[in-house]
């Protein structure tokens, strides 16, 4: 095999979506004329309802980033003592709780999936624990149902961090419909984005109520202020680029279920590569491709063919590596010790996220897929 030709330029892992400057600077002209920027304005409401129709929810309240609006969630529930959660995340996930004083405790996780195994979670369970806070890897849909019935038999809350499944639906339900609360992440590099922003979606039309007095310092009206909020407010211009970008949403998640049949395709026969799969009943989120590299029928490491692709001009993502567990802030903790996690920590060494977002061509997939075979071998 010939040595594949580097890229021209750097592919990333992903590339947001762009829509023409023009249409957002249509929106824009209100917010000009009105000099109304922020605090739930027009554009906001707006965003708010599009996505209530979107996911199919009433209790949507946009947020500045996903990060603040976890945060908002956990004292909207008033959560305390320790809350059961994955070790293989985003850093916000464990954080949120850190700045919430909470204790996370990390369950390991299902060797399918990767997200939280159930059957690790009752073990956990103490008179201190308050909730267990899940998140949807890849827009993988967590075990809903078994959580929600350890959920129910302990009287914990439950919240998921859904930022990479915005679009994930379970037989035609979306994922917002489960868990008390569910946060959103419209971050540059989610599939749908605002640059920054977020958002949860309550259950109870309660909790949505609390939840939108803490995100605005808790202010009821002028002269009452009803609890010490914090603010998360979602402003005008990035509303903006919200409902510009819902109107540019499925050309790019079809472009990506192209990209991702393209690498299915070159990639099937790849030895000890395999992909991370949703399930049959699930409409995917197509936040990210990853695959798995299982060093012993490959033939090299996951950090090897990480680092070898940077040669071809490809940069490719190891979500999540480190897990959560070793960040010095919390490899104190019980819960952490590396052998209570071993399914997380063989997740951890072996995922590579790929580039993946509409813009790729298929010739684009096939030469990555060859850069990849050609690392894998040489
Ligand atoms: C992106 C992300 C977040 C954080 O969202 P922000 O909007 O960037 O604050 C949290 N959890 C997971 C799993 C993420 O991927």
């Amino acid at each position: 095999m010939n040595r594949p030709l580097p890229f021209a330029a750097p592919i990333f892992v992903t590339r947001p979506i762009a829509p023409p400057l023009a249409e957002y600077a249509a929106l824009l002209e209100s917010v000009w004329s009105t000099r109304w920027f922020t605090n739930n304005g027009t554009l906001h409401q707006a965003l708010e309802n599009a996505l209530a129709e979107f996911l199919r929810t009433p209790n949507v309240s946009l947020f500045t980033n996903g990060t603040i609006a976890l945060i908002v969630a956990c004292q909207a529930l008033e959560l305390t003592g320790e809350v059961i959660t994955t070790p293989f995340t985003f850093p916000a996930t464990p954080h949120v709780l850190h700045w919430n004083k909470l204790t996370p405790v990390f369950a390991d996780v299902d060797a399918e999936t990767m997200n939280i195994d159930p059957d690790c979670i009752e073990a956990l369970i103490s008179p201190r624990t308050s909730a267990i806070l899940a998140v949807h890897v890849y827009g993988t849909p967590c075990a809903v149902e078994p959580i929600e019935a350890i959920a129910r038999r302990h009287g914990l809350r439950v919240i998921y961090d859904a930022a990479h499944a915005f679009a994930t639906k379970i037989s035609g339900t979306p994922i917002c419909a489960y868990g008390d609360v569910t946060m959103l992440s419209f971050h540059a590099t989610k599939l749908f984005h605002t640059a920054e922003g977020g958002a949860l979606i309550a259950r109870d039309p309660q909790v949505k109520a609390k939840v939108d007095l803490l995100k605005n310092f808790g202010i009821r009206n002028e002269t009452e202020i009803a609890m010490p909020g914090i603010n998360g407010k979602m402003s005008e211009l990035h509303a903006a680029l919200g409902l510009v970008n819902l109107r540019h949403y499925e050309h790019e998640r079809t472009h990506r279920a192209r990209v991702a049949a393209c690498y299915d395709r070159d990639l099937a026969e790849v030895a000890g590569l395999r992909r991370a799969r949703p399930a049959p009943d699930v409409h995917a989120s197509l936040q990210y491709y990853v695959v798995r590299i299982d060093r012993g029928h490959a033939g090299r490491s996951r950090d090897e063919v990480h680092e070898h692709l940077k040669e071809f001009n490809i940069f490719t993502r190891r979500y999540f590596y480190p897990l959560c567990s070793d960040y010095d802030c919390y490899r104190h903790l019980p819960s952490a010790d590396r052998a209570r996690l071993p399914v997380a920590r063989r997740a951890a060494d072996e995922v590579l996220a790929l580039p993946f977002f509409g813009e790729l061509t298929d010739d684009d997939v096939s030469r990555i897929c060859e850069a990849i075979r050609y690392v894998l071998v040489h």
